[in-house]
């Protein structure tokens, strides 16, 4: 079968690979319907993100069952699926407490041997363990690329907000417009933000915040902290969310919350970096960090987006052919995409 493969920093092919088999009772294998392009995918195809050459990339897919162990009871061969990024146990310490994105068996879909060794869903056909877990029905109006946000980026999104405890009446503040933010800015709309600051830099990304309900800030042609503190009477946010994932984002998050406010991280941190600590102690805000807790959220996110309450369709800006892949990684990369969904 044809999929997406890692080459090499900046290039990736379609090869013809092995065909997937079941190899544990709990199994299912997915015929792939649609495929998202994510901005995960990008530090493996830039080489910060180590993938061994031949490895099957992608983590986000819809498409229906083809076969399935006798263990898998929540989904049914014919039936239309979504897959979650990752796969969980369900049964160690950190599953048992419904903390799945701790699964200490984890394995995360085409991220290469060191995060799980599970060839990637870019590809006509995926192999999907921990079925019961990985995958949920589709409702029946959803389209493919809508549902295909909430087993990764819509489910991310609601993470940064629910995470934080956002509540009905509460302000939040959201830096870094890409399709996670925009879909944190949703999420905190649908949970009853009376007010969301949607900060970028880049126009069509603040238009469609606008369309989401957010108060658009360009972060460099105007003063957003000066424009938030206004807002709120001076002072600041209830819920402020770093979607990028660097210290100076942090550091801005830091500075829009209101004293004992929440600072939600959902970006991938790396390293070490420099945050005003001294002005989070004085603020005495909670900070929130860490990869989104997708599975226990899936099921909702579905449900809200079922309703009408979430709708990340706006978000799909380009859909390419599979055999298309490296024309798309390359324009993904040059940021000429907010989303791109591979059909096979
Ligand atoms: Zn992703
Ligand atoms: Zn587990």
């Amino acid at each position: 079968m044809r999929a997406v493969t890692f080459q090499s920093p900046g290039q990736v092919a379609i090869e013809d690979v092995p065909e997937p088999e079941l190899q544990r009772p709990d199994d299912a294998i997915v015929q792939v319907t649609a495929s998202g392009v994510c901005g995960s995918d990008l530090h493996i195809y830039h080489g910060r993100v180590p993938v061994e050459r031949g490895f099957t990339i992608g983590h986000e897919f819809v498409g229906t069952v083809l076969a399935a162990g006798p263990e898998v009871e929540r989904v049914a061969v014919g039936e239309r699926v979504v897959g979650c990024f990752h796969t969980a146990c369900g049964t160690c310490v950190a599953c048992v407490r419904g903390d799945y994105h701790r699964c200490v068996n984890g394995r995360t879909f085409g991220h290469g041997s060191k995060l799980g060794d599970l060839q990637g869903s870019q590809a006509e056909r995926v192999l999907v363990p921990r079925a019961n877990l990985t995958l949920r029905p589709v409702p029946e109006e959803m389209s493919d690329e809508v549902a295909l946000f909430a087993g990764d980026v819509l489910g991310t999104g609601y993470h940064a907000i629910a995470h934080a405890g956002l509540r009905s009446g509460d302000t939040a503040a959201v830096i870094g417009l890409g399709p996670v933010g925009l879909c944190a800015v949703q999420a905190a709309r649908a949970a009853g933000a009376t007010q969301v600051f949607a900060i970028d830099t880049v126009p069509e990304r603040l238009q469609m915040a606008s369309r989401f309900g957010a108060q658009a800030l360009h972060l460099t042609e105007g003063d957003p902290k000066r424009a938030i503190r206004a807002a709120t009477s001076g002072l600041g946010v209830d819920v402020a969310v770093d979607a990028v994932g660097d210290p100076e984002p942090l550091a801005l998050a830091i500075s829009l919350a209101r004293d004992a406010g929440v600072v939600s991280g959902i970006g991938a941190y790396a390293g070490r970096g420099e945050v005003p600590l001294g002005l989070a102690w004085l603020k005495g805000v909670t900070l929130r960090l860490g990869l989104a807790n997708v599975i226990a959220h899936v099921d909702r996110v579905l449900a809200m987006t079922s309703a009408g309450l979430l709708d990340p369709a706006p978000i799909v800006s380009t859909h390419m052919a599979l055999q298309d892949a490296a024309q798309a990684y390359a324009m993904y990369d040059r940021r000429e995409a907010l989303k791109i969904v591979l059909t096979p």
